[in-house]
């Protein structure tokens, strides 16, 4: 395509609205970089947190309290890097944790999780489970736009 030198001219300069759309365009490129990086990084972190965890499947410790402090530790962790396990029962989302049982001296652990609006717990091994770990899910909308 033949170009004038005046056509070219034109081309060089950029309307202002041309340069906020490559500058958005600039930005979104940037951002879905990082995104992509993010999501290398948090799967790196997921795996090695699983893969660390697996040394503990089938541990029961000397009381319920120790028990509830290897949970709610394990939660801590997973919380801090937007982690969940997964229920072992349904698949869905869950939090650790080590519960009273009538008949068993140390407690159960249990997977404790909203299905249907309902709390509910599945599990419910004397020793520690295998831990598969997933994203923690994102916020309701409701709730959402109660903060903001
Ligand atoms: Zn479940």
């Amino acid at each position: 395509m033949p170009t004038s030198p005046s056509s070219s001219a034109d081309d060089a300069e950029l309307s202002a609205e041309e340069m906020a759309s490559s500058a958005a365009d600039a930005a979104k490129v940037t951002l879905g970089d990082l995104q992509m990086e993010l999501n290398r990084l948090q799967r790196t972190v997921r795996l090695t947190i699983q893969d660390r965890l697996a040394k503990l499947t089938g541990q029961s410790l000397g009381s319920l309290a120790e028990n509830r402090e290897m949970a709610k530790a394990i939660h801590q962790m997973l919380d801090s890097h937007g982690l969940r396990v997964q229920c072992s029962e349904c698949g869905h989302p869950a939090i650790l944790r080590a519960s009273p049982r009538g008949g068993v001296a140390n407690g159960v652990f249990v997977f404790d999780h909203t299905i249907e609006r309902r709390r509910t717990f599945h599990g419910g091994k004397t020793v520690l489970p295998e831990l598969r770990l997933v994203s923690k899910p994102a916020r309701k909308q409701s709730s959402d736009r109660a903060v903001g």
